[in-house]
């Protein structure tokens, strides 16, 4: 066969990172079923709780007799119904910003607002450690792209003042989403205002987690329309649904309808998918209780980590990864934790880089003390005994 796909496949089972898939069998929690096992999860991206929640799951249903369950038409088209104007109106005034705009995930607002914004006689300065989705938009927009050092202003600024691009736009992460550490925001505006560059962030991981009201990295670091001019979020994390927004300025949101391809080329999202958006929105503003009983576990996690002597990272996100080095240690590590009941994905290369293969374990509002606990005795009974045979 011309193309040898088994070839290529079998070099990445060679190399310890053949990707395979597992069936869940249930609403995503703390306690799962997945391919007929009961497990304990610390890997789905649901930071709240609320992906299974039932008022959320309510609102859903019953917008689904109001309105139906395909959005049938683009925005532009006719797609765009009451459910997705109240929603983008919410988003804004949740976000401070004049204006939202509903994608219809991550990966589309970030390859939508990146080559909307930018052609080829702009840059685009990104941290090496950006989510795929933002890389891949870099590339594709045709601007000069380049990767400064993870989190590290002064290697961004001397890129800055090298460039004589038409526009600057300066892209991360807001929450890392495999280190699970931040962004340094104050620092990056600073930055942009300087150079006269613009910052855009992706809080995919920040939304809902923090912020005292859930408003992420933004409200963390208190950055405003001027400070953090182009803010993405999606809202199959913390959220609990499906899709993502993009908020900003009046400007910034009419030139994405006009420009945007990925938003003017695709269907709306299910309007049942906004109405319920609407009501977790409410519950994850509102719900307090969620993020502090969230940090509460956060911090028991790493408190009692550091006395188990486990290298986690510098992070205080529901992200907190194990580094344990190799891909084929990060598998046996999962596999061992699996065989005790207990979900924590490997992640590997391409997706981290080299050397750096970590058990990437993931905290919601849905966990309870005690769960966080067999983690932790599963931990100590698996992780370290490894991690020495291969130091
Ligand atoms: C998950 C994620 C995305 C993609 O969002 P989807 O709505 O799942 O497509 C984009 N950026 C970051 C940082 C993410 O973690």
């Amino acid at each position: 066969m011309s193309f040898d796909l088994e070839k290529d496949l079998q070099a990445r089972r060679a190399q310890g990172l053949y990707r395979t898939r597992k069936t869940l069998e249930a609403p995503q929690g703390a306690e799962v079923k997945v391919d007929g096992k009961p497990y304990l999860a610390f890997c789905n991206n649901d930071y709240l709780g609320l992906a299974s929640h039932p008022e959320v799951s309510a609102a859903m249903a019953s917008a689904t007799s109001e309105y139906g369950t395909g959005g049938g038409a683009s925005h532009l088209v006719i797609g765009h119904s009451r459910a997705h104007h109240q929603l983008e109106e919410e988003l804004a005034a949740f976000t401070g910003r004049e204006r939202a705009l509903l994608f219809s995930n991550g990966y589309m607002a970030n390859l939508g607002v990146i080559s909307a914004l930018l052609g080829k006689e702009d840059a685009v300065f990104q941290d090496r450690l950006n989510h795929a989705s933002l890389l891949d938009a870099g590339l594709l927009s045709g601007a000069r792209f380049q990767r400064y050092l993870h989190n590290d202003v002064v290697n961004l600024e001397a890129r800055l003042s090298r460039t004589d691009a038409r526009r600057k736009l300066i892209v991360t992460d807001g929450v890392f989403s495999m280190d699970g550490d931040l962004a340094p925001l104050k620092e990056l505006s600073e930055l942009a205002h300087r150079h006269s560059a613009w910052l855009m962030v992706d809080d995919a991981h920040g939304f809902g987690a923090l912020g005292a009201k859930g408003g992420g990295v933004a409200e963390h670091f208190s950055l405003n329309q001027d400070d953090l001019p182009v803010l993405v979020g999606t809202l199959g994390k913390a959220f609990g649904t499906a899709g993502a927004f993009v908020a900003g300025s009046e400007a910034l949101i009419e030139t994405l309808i006009q420009f945007a391809r990925t938003y003017i080329y695709t269907t709306s999202m299910p309007p049942a998918v906004a109405e319920a958006t609407r009501a977790s929105l409410r519950i994850l503003k509102e719900e307090n209780w969620r993020r502090e009983h969230l940090n509460k576990l956060i911090q028991f996690f790493r408190k009692e980590c550091k006395q188990m002597g486990l290298k986690l990272m510098d992070s205080h996100s529901p992200i907190q990864p194990v580094i344990v080095g190799s891909a084929d240690t990060a598998v046996a590590m999962s596999e061992a934790l699996a065989a005790q009941g207990i979900l924590v994905t490997a992640i590997r290369p391409p997706t981290v880089p080299k050397g750096t293969s970590r058990l990437r374990i993931t905290f919601s509002a849905a966990h309870k003390q005690q769960h966080v606990e067999q983690l932790l005795d599963a931990l100590e009974r698996t992780v370290r005994p490894l991690q020495e045979e291969v130091a």
